[in-house]
């Protein structure tokens, strides 16, 4: 189940890719990345596109979500071209979830139904100059077919996101604020204070929905 943003709900096939170029404090995803606290060649395996592809479509979902780690730093090779065919001909829709720091290349987009976008803001703490990367979020923004989802924690978050989106010209209908959280406690606890700020900016608001249902459980 797609549990964040835009398709929050719909039911849905994930590939997770490994790798990333920010190292994001609160990450939930180390195991794709973080050398120093996981043992990577355990964690990534490559994969025949021939056996992921009906492993993902296994339930018939409608929908096939890309996520990482940072997906789009695969888009070059000819495994992600073969994995985008496959799916298209299956008929589903593709959603790619990035960081938005890489620009995506005519192949990705033609082939992507939706970009979940997430930037990332300063209590990630990466440096600005690694996470805002604007020609990048610009080009993403162009192909019509992205949404901007922000993990948030307080209300002054709310606000950074706000001047990042007017900085870029992201308009608020393309924006999700998501809360920050791995377990139901910490997602419920920040939506009140989040959903007030949201609805002010004229943004959208997400939750986690898998965080609810499943908590910190991993493949969920
Ligand atoms: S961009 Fe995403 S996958 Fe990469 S470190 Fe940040 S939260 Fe983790």
């Amino acid at each position: 189940m797609q549990g964040e943003g835009p398709s929050l709900g719909r039911r849905a096939g994930f590939v997770r890719l490994g790798g990333c170029n920010l190292h994001c404090t609160w990450c939930d995803t180390p195991y794709t990345w973080n050398a120093a606290r996981h043992n990577l060649r355990a964690e990534l395996t490559r994969t025949a596109v021939a056996e992921i592809v009906p492993r993902v479509l296994r339930g018939n979902p409608e929908l096939v979500v890309i996520t990482g780690g940072e997906p789009l730093l695969h888009q070059r090779q000819p495994g992600w071209t073969s994995l985008l065919s496959a799916l298209t001909a299956a008929g589903v829709e593709v959603e790619v979830e990035t960081n938005g720091t890489l620009a995506p290349t005519s192949g990705t987009t033609a082939a992507v139904t939706r970009f979940n976008v997430s930037p990332k803001l300063a209590h990630a703490g990466d440096p600005e100059a690694a996470r805002i990367r604007p020609a990048a979020l610009q080009s993403l923004l162009s192909t019509g077919k992205a949404g901007f989802k922000f993990v948030c924690a307080t209300a002054d978050d709310v606000a950074e996101v706000s001047r990042i989106a007017g900085r870029l010209g992201i308009p608020p209908t393309a924006v999700w604020v998501m809360p920050e959280g791995t377990t139901a406690g910490r997602v419920t606890a920040r939506l009140p204070v989040l959903a007030e700020a949201a609805i002010a900016a004229g943004f959208n608001l997400t939750t986690r929905l898998h965080v609810h249902v499943w908590g910190d459980e991993r493949a969920r």
